[in-house]
Protein backbone atom coordinates (compact mmCIF):
# COMPACT_ATOMS: atom_id res chain seq x y z
CA UNK A 1 0.00 0.00 0.00
CA UNK A 2 1.15 3.58 -0.77
CA UNK A 3 1.18 6.39 1.64
CA UNK A 4 -2.02 7.61 2.43
CA UNK A 5 -2.88 10.83 1.33
CA UNK A 6 -5.05 13.25 3.49
CA UNK A 7 -5.27 16.56 4.17
CA UNK A 8 -6.13 17.80 7.59
CA UNK A 9 -8.57 20.35 7.64
CA UNK A 10 -10.39 22.64 10.54
CA UNK A 11 -12.99 21.60 12.83
CA UNK A 12 -11.66 17.63 12.81
CA UNK A 13 -12.24 16.97 9.93
CA UNK A 14 -10.05 14.90 7.33
CA UNK A 15 -10.41 14.55 3.68
CA UNK A 16 -8.77 11.39 2.33
CA UNK A 17 -7.69 10.33 -0.83
CA UNK A 18 -9.52 7.17 -1.98
CA UNK A 19 -6.93 6.54 -4.96
CA UNK A 20 -10.21 5.59 -7.11
CA UNK A 21 -8.59 5.76 -10.65
CA UNK A 22 -5.80 8.59 -9.73
CA UNK A 23 -4.82 10.61 -7.23
CA UNK A 24 -6.90 13.78 -6.75
CA UNK A 25 -10.32 12.62 -7.74
CA UNK A 26 -12.08 11.09 -5.50
CA UNK A 27 -12.24 12.04 -1.10
CA UNK A 28 -14.08 10.37 1.77
CA UNK A 29 -13.91 12.27 4.93
CA UNK A 30 -13.61 11.15 8.58
CA UNK A 31 -14.75 13.55 11.45
CA UNK A 32 -14.25 13.19 14.79
CA UNK A 33 -15.15 14.84 18.01
CA UNK A 34 -14.67 14.00 21.29
CA UNK A 35 -13.35 10.40 21.38
CA UNK A 36 -16.10 9.58 18.31
CA UNK A 37 -15.39 9.34 14.82
CA UNK A 38 -17.38 9.00 11.31
CA UNK A 39 -16.44 7.99 7.54
CA UNK A 40 -18.82 10.31 5.19
CA UNK A 41 -18.16 8.08 2.05
CA UNK A 42 -15.90 5.05 1.67
CA UNK A 43 -14.09 5.04 -1.67
CA UNK A 44 -14.06 1.31 -2.59
CA UNK A 45 -12.95 -2.18 -1.16
CA UNK A 46 -9.94 -1.31 -2.54
CA UNK A 47 -9.05 2.05 -0.46
CA UNK A 48 -10.40 0.62 3.40
CA UNK A 49 -6.21 -0.09 4.09
CA UNK A 50 -5.54 3.28 3.78
CA UNK A 51 -8.87 4.73 5.70
CA UNK A 52 -7.27 2.37 8.83
CA UNK A 53 -3.73 3.72 8.35
CA UNK A 54 -5.43 7.48 8.62
CA UNK A 55 -7.25 6.54 12.01
CA UNK A 56 -4.19 5.21 13.21
CA UNK A 57 -2.32 8.47 12.26
CA UNK A 58 -5.35 10.38 14.03
CA UNK A 59 -5.11 7.81 17.19
CA UNK A 60 -8.46 7.02 16.90
CA UNK A 61 -9.51 3.46 17.38
CA UNK A 62 -11.61 1.32 15.06
CA UNK A 63 -13.27 0.83 18.30
CA UNK A 64 -14.28 4.40 18.63
CA UNK A 65 -15.94 4.60 14.65
CA UNK A 66 -19.39 5.03 15.33
CA UNK A 67 -20.77 5.33 11.90
CA UNK A 68 -20.01 5.22 8.06
CA UNK A 69 -22.65 7.92 6.13
CA UNK A 70 -22.03 6.91 2.06
CA UNK A 71 -23.74 9.80 0.65
CA UNK A 72 -25.26 7.07 -2.00
CA UNK A 73 -24.71 4.03 -2.89
CA UNK A 74 -22.80 4.74 -6.07
CA UNK A 75 -19.96 2.38 -5.64
CA UNK A 76 -16.88 5.34 -5.96
CA UNK A 77 -18.30 6.63 -3.04
CA UNK A 78 -20.25 2.98 -0.79
CA UNK A 79 -18.43 0.19 -2.76
CA UNK A 80 -16.34 -0.18 0.24
CA UNK A 81 -18.83 -0.22 3.01
CA UNK A 82 -18.91 -3.66 3.97
CA UNK A 83 -15.17 -4.40 4.13
CA UNK A 84 -14.89 -1.26 5.94
CA UNK A 85 -17.85 -1.96 8.59
CA UNK A 86 -15.80 -5.87 9.14
CA UNK A 87 -13.16 -3.27 10.77
CA UNK A 88 -15.74 -1.31 12.98
CA UNK A 89 -17.07 -3.00 15.81
CA UNK A 90 -19.46 -1.08 17.29
CA UNK A 91 -19.78 1.39 13.65
CA UNK A 92 -23.86 1.86 12.45
CA UNK A 93 -24.37 2.60 8.75
CA UNK A 94 -26.27 5.21 7.47
CA UNK A 95 -27.62 5.54 4.80
CA UNK A 96 -30.44 7.34 2.46
CA UNK A 97 -33.90 4.94 2.99
CA UNK A 98 -33.57 3.75 -1.02
CA UNK A 99 -29.85 3.47 -0.51
CA UNK A 100 -30.26 1.15 2.37
CA UNK A 101 -31.65 -2.41 0.60
CA UNK A 102 -28.67 -2.12 -1.81
CA UNK A 103 -26.10 -2.19 1.35
CA UNK A 104 -28.01 -5.27 2.72
CA UNK A 105 -28.32 -7.29 -0.37
CA UNK A 106 -25.39 -5.69 -2.91
CA UNK A 107 -26.60 -7.85 -5.75
CA UNK A 108 -28.54 -5.54 -7.48
CA UNK A 109 -26.11 -3.23 -7.12
CA UNK A 110 -23.38 -4.93 -8.52
CA UNK A 111 -25.46 -5.85 -12.08
CA UNK A 112 -25.97 -2.60 -12.32
CA UNK A 113 -22.40 -1.45 -12.01
CA UNK A 114 -21.29 -4.08 -13.91
CA UNK A 115 -23.88 -3.25 -16.80
CA UNK A 116 -22.56 0.42 -16.83
CA UNK A 117 -19.03 0.05 -16.23
CA UNK A 118 -17.90 -3.62 -17.88
CA UNK A 119 -17.50 -7.10 -15.96
CA UNK A 120 -13.50 -6.57 -15.90
CA UNK A 121 -13.26 -3.28 -14.98
CA UNK A 122 -15.92 -3.53 -12.18
CA UNK A 123 -13.95 -6.42 -10.66
CA UNK A 124 -10.89 -4.45 -11.03
CA UNK A 125 -12.26 -1.52 -9.34
CA UNK A 126 -14.58 -2.81 -6.85
CA UNK A 127 -13.75 -6.90 -6.18
CA UNK A 128 -16.91 -8.21 -4.50
CA UNK A 129 -19.59 -6.43 -2.51
CA UNK A 130 -19.69 -6.91 1.13
CA UNK A 131 -23.27 -7.26 2.93
CA UNK A 132 -24.08 -5.38 6.01
CA UNK A 133 -26.07 -6.81 8.40
CA UNK A 134 -29.61 -5.62 8.33
CA UNK A 135 -29.51 -5.28 12.70
CA UNK A 136 -26.25 -2.34 11.76
CA UNK A 137 -28.17 -0.22 9.19
CA UNK A 138 -29.83 2.71 9.95
CA UNK A 139 -32.49 4.33 7.53
CA UNK A 140 -31.52 8.33 7.39
CA UNK A 141 -34.79 9.82 6.01
CA UNK A 142 -34.76 14.14 5.79
CA UNK A 143 -33.66 15.89 8.46
CA UNK A 144 -32.25 12.78 10.25
CA UNK A 145 -30.02 13.82 13.27
CA UNK A 146 -26.74 11.82 13.79
CA UNK A 147 -24.99 12.95 17.29
CA UNK A 148 -21.52 12.56 17.12
CA UNK A 149 -19.55 13.34 20.34
CA UNK A 150 -20.81 16.66 20.77
CA UNK A 151 -21.78 17.65 17.16
CA UNK A 152 -24.76 17.19 15.25
CA UNK A 153 -24.67 15.97 11.64
CA UNK A 154 -27.98 16.33 9.83
CA UNK A 155 -28.85 14.11 7.09
CA UNK A 156 -30.96 16.10 3.79
CA UNK A 157 -32.55 14.14 1.01
CA UNK A 158 -30.84 15.52 -2.29
CA UNK A 159 -32.40 14.26 -5.39
CA UNK A 160 -31.25 15.59 -8.76
CA UNK A 161 -28.01 13.43 -8.98
CA UNK A 162 -29.79 10.36 -7.62
CA UNK A 163 -32.97 9.76 -5.91
CA UNK A 164 -30.94 7.68 -3.01
CA UNK A 165 -28.73 10.82 -1.96
CA UNK A 166 -27.99 12.56 1.12
CA UNK A 167 -26.20 15.30 1.77
CA UNK A 168 -24.91 15.91 5.49
CA UNK A 169 -24.50 19.51 7.32
CA UNK A 170 -22.40 19.74 9.37
CA UNK A 171 -22.91 22.74 11.86
CA UNK A 172 -19.53 23.29 13.48
CA UNK A 173 -17.84 24.28 10.12
CA UNK A 174 -21.16 25.32 8.35
CA UNK A 175 -20.38 22.90 5.87
CA UNK A 176 -22.32 20.86 3.78
CA UNK A 177 -20.54 16.85 2.79
CA UNK A 178 -22.40 17.20 -0.49
CA UNK A 179 -21.49 13.55 -1.92
CA UNK A 180 -21.80 13.93 -6.19
CA UNK A 181 -24.93 16.74 -5.18
CA UNK A 182 -23.04 20.03 -5.73
CA UNK A 183 -21.58 18.75 -8.89
CA UNK A 184 -17.31 17.81 -9.37
CA UNK A 185 -14.39 20.18 -9.04
CA UNK A 186 -11.42 18.90 -9.83
CA UNK A 187 -8.20 21.09 -8.30
CA UNK A 188 -6.48 20.56 -11.88
CA UNK A 189 -8.69 23.23 -13.33
CA UNK A 190 -7.78 25.93 -10.62
CA UNK A 191 -7.50 28.92 -11.75
CA UNK A 192 -7.22 32.90 -10.59
CA UNK A 193 -11.34 33.30 -11.08
CA UNK A 194 -11.29 30.24 -8.57
CA UNK A 195 -12.81 26.25 -8.86
CA UNK A 196 -14.12 25.72 -11.97
CA UNK A 197 -17.45 23.31 -11.23
CA UNK A 198 -19.73 21.05 -13.04
CA UNK A 199 -23.07 18.65 -12.49
CA UNK A 200 -22.37 14.75 -12.57
CA UNK A 201 -25.23 12.96 -14.78
CA UNK A 202 -24.09 9.05 -14.00
CA UNK A 203 -26.84 6.59 -14.86
CA UNK A 204 -29.73 5.94 -13.65
CA UNK A 205 -31.43 8.85 -11.71
CA UNK A 206 -30.15 12.29 -13.01
CA UNK A 207 -32.92 14.73 -12.59
CA UNK A 208 -32.40 18.37 -13.35
CA UNK A 209 -35.55 19.78 -12.35
CA UNK A 210 -35.08 17.84 -8.96
CA UNK A 211 -31.25 19.30 -8.52
CA UNK A 212 -32.14 22.57 -9.13
CA UNK A 213 -34.68 22.41 -6.17
CA UNK A 214 -32.23 20.52 -3.82
CA UNK A 215 -29.53 23.17 -4.47
CA UNK A 216 -32.10 25.93 -3.51
CA UNK A 217 -32.64 23.78 0.06
CA UNK A 218 -28.94 23.17 0.14
CA UNK A 219 -28.12 27.01 -0.44
CA UNK A 220 -31.35 27.73 2.01
CA UNK A 221 -28.59 26.92 5.00
CA UNK A 222 -26.16 29.20 4.33
CA UNK A 223 -23.00 27.06 4.49
CA UNK A 224 -19.61 28.62 3.93
CA UNK A 225 -18.17 25.37 2.82
CA UNK A 226 -18.58 22.72 0.74
CA UNK A 227 -16.65 19.37 1.17
CA UNK A 228 -16.96 17.17 -2.07
CA UNK A 229 -16.26 14.16 -2.69
CA UNK A 230 -14.63 15.02 -5.83
CA UNK A 231 -12.75 16.55 -4.82
CA UNK A 232 -12.29 18.17 -1.44
CA UNK A 233 -13.26 21.44 -0.57
CA UNK A 234 -14.52 24.52 -2.27
CA UNK A 235 -15.38 28.09 0.13
CA UNK A 236 -17.78 30.00 -1.44
CA UNK A 237 -20.33 28.37 -2.24
CA UNK A 238 -22.98 31.29 -3.23
CA UNK A 239 -20.68 31.93 -5.85
CA UNK A 240 -19.95 28.34 -7.21
CA UNK A 241 -23.61 27.55 -7.24
CA UNK A 242 -24.21 29.73 -10.58
CA UNK A 243 -21.56 27.39 -12.53
CA UNK A 244 -23.09 24.64 -11.17
CA UNK A 245 -26.73 25.10 -11.98
CA UNK A 246 -25.17 26.50 -15.60
CA UNK A 247 -23.72 23.47 -16.35
CA UNK A 248 -27.13 21.34 -15.29
CA UNK A 249 -28.42 23.50 -17.85
CA UNK A 250 -25.81 22.87 -20.77
CA UNK A 251 -26.15 18.80 -19.73
CA UNK A 252 -30.01 18.86 -21.21
CA UNK A 253 -29.73 21.22 -23.83
CA UNK A 254 -26.59 18.77 -25.01
CA UNK A 255 -29.01 15.93 -24.45
CA UNK A 256 -32.31 17.50 -26.13
CA UNK A 257 -29.84 18.31 -28.99
CA UNK A 258 -28.89 14.92 -30.08
CA UNK A 259 -30.72 14.05 -32.64
CA UNK A 260 -30.42 10.80 -33.83
CA UNK A 261 -32.17 7.60 -32.73
CA UNK A 262 -31.83 6.10 -29.23
CA UNK A 263 -28.88 4.25 -28.63
CA UNK A 264 -24.89 4.13 -29.06
CA UNK A 265 -24.83 6.87 -31.35
CA UNK A 266 -26.91 9.27 -29.66
CA UNK A 267 -24.84 8.23 -26.49
CA UNK A 268 -21.61 9.04 -28.16
CA UNK A 269 -23.20 12.25 -30.20
CA UNK A 270 -24.18 13.56 -26.46
CA UNK A 271 -20.67 12.75 -25.08
CA UNK A 272 -18.89 14.75 -28.02
CA UNK A 273 -21.43 17.83 -27.38
CA UNK A 274 -20.05 17.41 -24.05
CA UNK A 275 -16.73 17.67 -24.64
CA UNK A 276 -17.17 20.61 -26.52
CA UNK A 277 -19.27 22.77 -24.42
CA UNK A 278 -16.16 21.36 -21.06
CA UNK A 279 -13.46 22.54 -23.52
CA UNK A 280 -14.71 26.07 -24.12
CA UNK A 281 -15.75 26.51 -20.36
CA UNK A 282 -12.74 25.25 -19.47
CA UNK A 283 -10.52 27.84 -21.84
CA UNK A 284 -13.29 30.74 -20.38
CA UNK A 285 -12.18 29.96 -16.93
CA UNK A 286 -8.82 30.18 -17.83
CA UNK A 287 -7.21 26.67 -17.54
CA UNK A 288 -3.99 25.85 -19.54
CA UNK A 289 -4.66 22.46 -20.08
CA UNK A 290 -4.88 21.20 -23.84
CA UNK A 291 -7.78 19.23 -25.18
CA UNK A 292 -5.88 15.99 -24.55
CA UNK A 293 -4.97 16.42 -21.03
CA UNK A 294 -8.47 17.74 -20.42
CA UNK A 295 -9.55 14.36 -22.61
CA UNK A 296 -7.22 12.54 -20.42
CA UNK A 297 -8.67 14.07 -17.15
CA UNK A 298 -12.56 13.50 -17.70
CA UNK A 299 -13.05 10.96 -20.14
CA UNK A 300 -14.92 8.64 -17.29
CA UNK A 301 -16.92 11.24 -16.58
CA UNK A 302 -17.89 12.57 -19.47
CA UNK A 303 -18.71 8.94 -20.60
CA UNK A 304 -20.87 8.17 -17.21
CA UNK A 305 -22.26 11.53 -17.84
CA UNK A 306 -23.54 11.19 -21.59
CA UNK A 307 -25.06 7.26 -20.81
CA UNK A 308 -27.06 9.16 -17.98
CA UNK A 309 -28.16 11.87 -20.25
CA UNK A 310 -29.40 8.91 -22.72
CA UNK A 311 -31.02 7.26 -20.22
CA UNK A 312 -32.84 10.56 -18.83
CA UNK A 313 -33.91 11.03 -22.59
CA UNK A 314 -35.35 7.61 -23.19
CA UNK A 315 -37.53 8.13 -19.77
CA UNK A 316 -38.66 11.15 -20.86
CA UNK A 317 -39.54 9.51 -24.37
CA UNK A 318 -41.41 7.09 -22.53
CA UNK A 319 -43.43 9.55 -20.19
CA UNK A 320 -44.35 11.76 -23.52
CA UNK A 321 -45.41 7.92 -25.12
CA UNK A 322 -47.38 6.83 -21.99
CA UNK A 323 -48.94 10.14 -22.11
CA UNK A 324 -50.40 9.87 -25.70
CA UNK A 325 -52.24 6.58 -25.03
ZN1 LIG B 1 -22.74 9.41 -7.86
Amino acid sequence: MSQPRFRTLPHQITCIDTEYQRPGLAACYLIESEGEAAFIDTGTSNTVPMLLSVLEARGVAPEQVKYVIPTHVHLDHAGGVGALMQQFPNARLVIHPYGARHMIDPSKLEAGATAVYGEEKFQADFGSLIPVDESRVIEAPDGYRVQLGSRELLCIDTPGHARHHICIYDEQSRGIFTGDTFGLSYREFDTEKGPFLLATSTPIQFDPDAWHETLDRLMGLSPEVIYLTHYCEVRKPELLVKQLRESLNQFTATALAADAEPGKARTAQIRAGLFKWLQEALQKHGCSQIPQEIEQLMSMDMELDAQGLEVWLQKREEAAAEAKT
